[in-house]
């Protein structure tokens, strides 16, 4: 099989390695069979980039050429949405309409870095002397090694391949090995568009081996990774070794915090939706729920009312508002939380097992999971279980609420509901996390920073430090007039020294 994609070419892997199976997680069934790179195979895709880099004329395009280039991408994901959306419903288990709304958002990326790939190509500094001119300019940081998780396939790796090329940057891609259908035919994409060989390489395969092979390879310049946060501290410590640039899109824990006063109804409709959107696989989903005393206890009845309606289903189904989870060892370990949450005393309300119905009793289905009376010391509040489970606390101050959502390792996303704007506005200041919502969940723009506070991680993705984090800046001093300083030596012309 011809899976990865190395200057220019689809290539067989070059050692004969095993094709690895891809699974329907709504069904347990073979969705594909790909081969995966040996370590060789990543060797030959850095040296590709590195030459594309070093001395193929990409570095000769200009920032405008480039946005061109990104512009076709963004026209040729439109006209293949409905295909990508499906490959990404039948890959990940996600509905096909979030498949179909994650393919937008894709499109919106690459559009969204098309507008400002020439848009700020450096500056002027003011030296106060007339003889000197002085710029700051931004150069492409070189090979990019960019390696993505299986939660969002297509659309984490687009928040770095968008603005790798936009800054003229060369890579090697990777996809999780759990989901690598939709980059495939994301690559086919890019070769039409006109990305020029050895631009963007594909290799597929496991972390350990092939994406490990990536980050301590010495041809590669910067490493941009999105997972967890434990790979993440792994592939810190490899890329010091190389000094590499390093950007982390970890993990979190995110705080929902409702107060009292805010609309009942819709606060309930977007917890709910905070927590179980892609089946809670979300890094920023609303899984720790912090709600006034006032209306603790009627929210948490209603949350659970609606949280037993919700239909589970194969993604592909039009009825099915949550798919399964990604994978059998990834429930279990869900399922290994529930078990550990109810034995540390936390009171379940709805879910915690796996649906009765028969139709999906293949798939890797878990109903969608509320606990209550959950305090922050419990390792259900503490750790990232990325899966539909929301936990509930209570708060009786403001001041409380803050300090239960800033009382997390993590810091990548909050939300605060409230119809008292300057509450709102003073919480979402006191909150230590990257993005916070005011009476709404989940929405990011492309033209907006995403990234964490804390262990979510180093470097921001999307908006302009989106672009920043794969350039260099670069500082060109001209002297206009040079003329002998006369500092060193010059006594020698006096004392007639030869
Ligand atoms: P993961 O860390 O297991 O794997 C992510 C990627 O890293 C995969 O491609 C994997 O093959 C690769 N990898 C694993 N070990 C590696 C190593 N030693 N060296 C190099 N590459 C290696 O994460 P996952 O389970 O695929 O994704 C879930 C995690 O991703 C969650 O923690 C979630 O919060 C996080 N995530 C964060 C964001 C964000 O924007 N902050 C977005 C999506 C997902």
């Amino acid at each position: 099989m011809t899976d990865l994609y190395i200057d220019g070419t689809w290539v067989s892997p070059s050692d004969g390695a095993p094709d690895r199976v891809v699974l329907n997680p709504a069904d347990g069934s073979e969705l594909a069979r790909v081969s995966e790179a040996s370590g060789t195979d990543v060797e030959v895709a850095v040296a590709a980039a590195r030459r594309a880099f070093d001395a193929g004329p990409w570095r000769a395009t200009t920032a405008r050429e480039r946005g061109e280039l990104l512009r076709r991408v963004a026209d040729l994901l439109v006209r293949d949405r409905a295909e990508l959306g499906r490959i990404e419903s039948l890959d990940t288990g996600k509905t096909l309409n979030e498949g179909g709304i994650d393919i937008d958002d894709v499109t919106a990326v690459f559009r969204y870095y098309a507008g400002i790939a020439d848009g700020h190509a450096g500056r002027v500094v003011d030296t106060g002397d007339a003889g000197v001119m002085s710029r700051v300019v931004y150069e492409p940081v070189g090979v990019c090694a960019l390696i993505a998780p299986w939660n969002y396939p297509l659309l984490q790796m687009s928040w770095k391949v968008a603005p790798a090329l936009a800054a003229g940057n060369t890579m090697v891609i990777k996809p999780s090995e759990v989901t690598p259908m939709s980059t495939i035919a994301f690559v086919r994409l890019l070769a039409e568009a006109g990305v020029p060989a050895g631009v963007v390489n594909l290799v597929l395969g496991d972390g350990p081996n092939v994406g490990a092979a990536m980050v301590s390879h010495p041809g590669v310049d910067m490493v941009s990774f999105t997972g967890g946060l434990a790979t993440g501290q792994r592939i810190m410590a490899a890329a010091a070794t190389g000094v590499k640039k390093i950007a982390l899109e970890l993990g979190g824990k995110n705080p929902n915090i409702v107060f009292a006063d805010a609309d009942f109804d819709t606060a309930v409709d977007y917890a709910l939706a905070a927590a179980f959107v892609h089946s809670g696989q979300v890094c920023s989903a609303g899984a720790r729920l912090i709600v006034e005393d006032a209306i603790h206890d009627e929210f948490v009845a209603e949350l659970a009312r609606r949280a037993k309606a919700i239909r589970l289903g194969n993604g592909l189904d039009p009825d099915a508002e949550c798919g399964p989870l990604v994978s059998e060892a990834h429930r279990a370990k869900v399922e290994g939380y529930i078990a550990g949450a109810i034995d540390e005393g936390a009171r379940l309300v709805a879910g915690g097992k796996r649906p009765d119905e028969a139709a999906l009793r293949d798939g890797f289905f878990l109903r969608p999971t509320i606990f209550a009376d959950c305090t922050r010391d419990m390792t259900i509040v503490r750790e990232e279980v990325f899966g539909p489970v929301v936990t509930v606390e209570r708060f009786r101050t403001e001041a409380e609420a803050v300090e239960l959502g800033n009382d997390t390792e993590y810091g990548l996303a909050g939300a605060v509901w409230t119809s008292d704007g300057s509450v709102a506005q003073r919480v979402a200041g006191a909150l230590r996390h990257g993005t916070i919502w005011i009476n709404d969940y989940h929405p990011y723009l492309p033209q907006a920073e995403w990234g964490g506070f804390g262990k979510s991680g180093i470097g921001r993705e999307l908006g302009p430090t989106g672009l920043d984090e794969y350039r260099e800046a670069k500082h060109i001093y001209h002297n206009i007039n040079p003329a002998p300083m006369r500092w060193f030596g010059h006594g020698a012309d006096e004392a007639g020294v030869n």
